[in-house]
């Protein structure tokens, strides 16, 4: 009587062992799968109200293309990325269901912005072609004059004071260049001569700035242009040579956008830039990281969804240049890219 009395309550102990072994694996494995889709669980916020405008930062690896929507579907290429990215674009805006561009701006003639330019033109029908005017020698820059004169006829030179008034009260408006242009600046005359353009839609706002470089920025800021903004398309891939800590005081960002390449021998975006924007505690989204990134706004809120998550110490580290010369220019005194 005794021994059964024994052998059963040793039993109970081992069952109440299994049963706080159970429990805390479940609780592992609670804490687990919470952890695991924790992004799922959390619900998001809800999506936005009201007429929408689009803007995408279109990955075409080391270059610039954005894309504008707004709510009535006028649309707004803003350069076009390498050759390489020419075909990426085109099924880009195809996936939009873009049939047509409004207008098409060139910021400047290097490669890495208009290098795809002559697959948009001979895909979409381009109202209007804004460009900044500049000269270049090479021949991805007269085959793209030659593709704009046979699929646009007419090209238009971006002037400061421009403005295109879109649907919905949004604006775009050219801040730059302006005669005379720059020349002599410490990079490239080029990229400091990019279009730059501010986007305004209700409270938001963005500013769309190319390659431009530090001389760009001291003009913007002596010419009194409003650079204050919701989101900034940072200058010339993250360069260390622009995004100055005057131009960001002034332009005070919630956001900042990178187009970059994944492997880039320039080494953008600098460590000295991603520092500069971290102190001033921006949202940074990346294209060589998040991929294509698409911005959505009513005038009021706006969201930002990336194609991928970035950790956070993955975010802010800038990239090494492979050779000396950092700005990855070609000839000497020359920054391209
Ligand atoms: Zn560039
Ligand atoms: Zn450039």
């Amino acid at each position: 009587m005794r021994k059964d009395r024994r052998s059963s309550s040793a039993r109970r102990g081992w069952q109440g062992c299994l049963l706080v072994v159970g429990l805390l694996g479940l609780a592992a494995a609670s804490l687990w799968l919470l952890w695991h889709f924790r992004d799922r669980l959390i619900p998001g916020p809800p999506p936005l109200a009201g007429k929408l405008l689009h803007i995408h930062a279109i990955d075409v690896g080391q270059g610039d293309s954005y894309l504008i929507v707004t709510p009535e579907k006028k649309t707004i290429l803003i350069d076009a990325g390498p050759a390489e990215a020419g075909s990426k674009v085109v099924a880009f805006l195809r996936q939009q269901g873009i049939a047509e561009l409004d207008l098409v701006i060139a910021t400047h003639p290097h490669a890495d912005h208009i290098g795809g330019m002559g697959y948009v033109l001979e895909s979409f029908k381009v109202k209007n072609f804004l460009d900044s005017g500049q000269e270049h020698t090479t021949l991805t820059y007269r085959r793209m004059l030659e593709a704009v004169k046979k699929h646009v006829g007419r090209l238009t030179l971006a002037q400061a004071g421009q403005k295109f008034n879109l649907d919905n009260g949004i604006t775009l408006s050219v801040l730059g260049p302006r005669q005379p242009w720059l020349q002599n600046v410490s990079g490239s005359d080029l990229n400091a001569n990019s279009v730059v353009v501010r986007l305004d839609y209700g409270q938001f706002s963005m500013l769309l700035t190319g390659d431009a470089e530090d001389e760009t920025e001291d003009r913007l800021l002596t010419d009194g242009a409003p650079l204050q903004v919701t989101v900034l398309k940072v200058a010339h891939h993250g360069s260390r040579h622009s995004t100055r800590e005057r131009f960001l005081r002034a332009a005070t960002p919630s956001v900042a956008i990178i187009s970059c390449g994944a492997t880039n021998r320039y080494g953008h975006p600098a460590q000295a830039t991603l520092d500069r924007l971290r102190r001033l505690d921006v949202a940074l989204y990346r294209t060589d990281l998040h991929g294509d990134i698409t911005l959505t706004t009513n005038g009021q809120e706006y969201r930002i969804t990336p194609t991928r998550q970035v950790a956070a110490s993955e975010l802010w580290r800038g990239r090494q240049p492979d050779t000396a010369n950092d700005s990855g220019d070609e000839m000497p005194r020359r920054r391209a890219g």
